[in-house]
């Protein structure tokens, strides 16, 4: 070919955006005519706290392999570097003779920054640089109040945000994109390391299939059944009635809007409730990035800064291995522990009994679950953790007041009343009358064997609660 019948050429930077559909970034590249050279840079280092924790890099490795996979057929293999960006970047616009960069925008403080000193240098470079809106409905800094300062209530933030909500075209990827055969080809995804190893993520893979066609196989599922009854099945971990959708979500396997349109589609009138609940659940994801973005250092601090004074407790070694084995001796509590060890996931309302467990009845900075969680969720992302730790802690923007404090029995009584959740995943206790197995120590005479295995609680949940409110009322009191 004459080179100078060349077509362009584009580098399209893949981030947490690891899909073809509807993805913005591959589009503006493809529909201007560009040959795409596919990168992915490996810079966990540039992160700061959005640096990813040990089963995110488990999800990672595969969505990776699917969308290396998936551009391959298309014949423009994805090229995979191992950092620094800014640096792998330019070699690769050198050895390409790329005249433009695209990518879809992260939101985490630390990479927000580096991704601007990026494109700052990139285009004194001379290159042409463009950011999408890949991953959210709105973006975090277009939606503010009439005083023009940022949300820090839920409501009004989603009574204002939700009509800005668009529908987007459907964008389909070609089955041929135009590539680029110049440049060096990176290195295969297994090269990264991000494997664990020993393979503790082996039990994850039955539940959850990463990658593009996995989370639009998700949505299928959530739409033909779960829909159905979410509205009230949200809150109940014994069955699977939510959509699954959020580590799909998190990598940016799927478009928010998508989604949004698909659930939209299937509305009617017996399902509306269904799916204004579920469109609500996607506004807190909203919400969550809009909070991270004004205020970037409640990643570490407290949003509601009473909260600094706040006597909290450190964990001892001892106690905090019980945590991670879902050996508190509180049923579920440690049925989500141990749900959470084995799938990289925990369902949202024992998230939020876990969660106001740890930092309530034992008093333990919210910190200490919020970094468990990091590093063992897959659908860990830095906005919604932040969001649900400072919640359920009572320390966040819109938060559950700290002196209300779940009970962790009675919350199993009401959203497993049969204790099919706890006998699953604490199957020491699957023996004994389900009533018996929200708080093993009050019944004595119900128990087995095998039940008299498990563990007394970490704390009396009484204690732990007046406790709690004993602390509160005196950092009030300081305060
Ligand atoms: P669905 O009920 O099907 O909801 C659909 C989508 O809406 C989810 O995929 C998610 O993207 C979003 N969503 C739902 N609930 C929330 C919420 N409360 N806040 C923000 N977004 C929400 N979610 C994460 O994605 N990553 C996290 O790291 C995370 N950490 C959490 C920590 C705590 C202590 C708590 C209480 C909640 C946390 N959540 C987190 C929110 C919520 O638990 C999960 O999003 C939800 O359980 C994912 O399951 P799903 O996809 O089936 O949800």
């Amino acid at each position: 070919m004459n080179p100078s019948s060349r077509p362009p050429v584009a580098v399209v930077w893949f981030r947490n955006d690891l899909r073809l559909a509807d993805n913005p970034a591959l589009a503006a590249a493809v529909d201007a005519g560009y040959a795409v050279v596919p990168v992915y840079v490996h810079a966990p280092e540039e992160e700061g706290a959005g640096a990813p924790g040990a089963a995110s890099d488990a999800w990672r490795t595969r969505s990776l392999q699917q969308l290396a996979g998936s551009l391959a057929r298309r014949g423009t293999p994805l090229r995979i570097f191992k950092g620094p960006a800014l640096a792998t970047l330019r070699a690769v616009v050198a050895s390409t003779g790329a005249s433009a960069m695209f990518w879809n925008r992260r939101y985490e403080p630390a990479v927000e920054a580096r991704d601007a000193r990026v494109k700052l240098a990139l285009r004194e470079d001379g290159l042409t640089v463009r950011s999408f809106n890949g991953s959210l409905m709105v973006e975090p800094w277009s939606v503010e109040t009439g005083q023009g300062t940022p949300y820090r209530v839920f409501t009004p933030y989603w009574r204002s945000a939700r009509p800005r909500w668009r529908e987007r075209e459907p964008w389909h990827v070609p089955d041929r994109l135009l590539a680029c055969d110049e440049g060096p080809s990176g290195i295969p995804v297994a090269a990264l390391g991000l494997q664990p190893s020993p393979r503790w993520d082996r039990t994850f893979w039955d539940a959850w299939n990463p990658g593009e066609a996995g989370a639009h196989e998700a949505l299928e599922i959530f739409l033909e059944g779960t829909l159905d009854g979410y509205a009230d099945g949200r809150d109940r971990p014994a069955q699977t009635s939510t959509s699954r959708l959020s580590p799909h979500l998190h990598f940016g396997e799927i478009a928010p809007w998508r989604i949004h349109a698909a659930v939209h589609a299937a509305r009617s009138t017996a399902r509306e409730r269904h799916v204004d609940t579920f469109a609500k659940e996607l506004g807190w994801r909203e919400f969550a990035h809009h909070l991270l973005h004004h205020f970037p250092e409640t990643v570490s601090a407290n949003f509601n800064k009473r909260f600094d004074g706040f006597p909290w407790q450190t964990p001892s070694s001892e106690q905090w291995r019980r945590v991670e084995e879902g050996r508190t001796g509180i049923p579920l509590v440690d049925a989500g522990l141990r749900e959470l060890w084995h799938t990289g996931w925990m369902h949202n309302r024992v998230r939020m009994v876990v969660g106001s467990c740890l930092t309530k009845h034992l008093r333990w900075h919210w910190q200490h679950g919020a970094r468990w969680f990091w590093d063992t969720l897959v659908d860990a992302d830095l906005a919604n953790n932040t969001l649900g730790w400072q919640w359920v802690a009572g320390t966040g923007a819109d938060a559950a007041p700290y002196f209300r404090i779940f009970n962790p029995a009675t919350q199993a009584a009401r959203f497993d009343p049969d204790g099919i959740y706890i006998a699953r995943w604490v199957p020491e206790l699957a023996g004994i009358p389900a009533k018996a197995r929200f708080a093993p120590w009050q019944h004595p005479d119900l128990l087995d064997e095998r039940s008299r295995t498990y563990p007394a609680p970490l704390v009396s949940l009484a204690e732990g609660r007046e406790a709690a409110l004993a602390a509160l009322a005196a950092s009030a009191r300081r305060n």
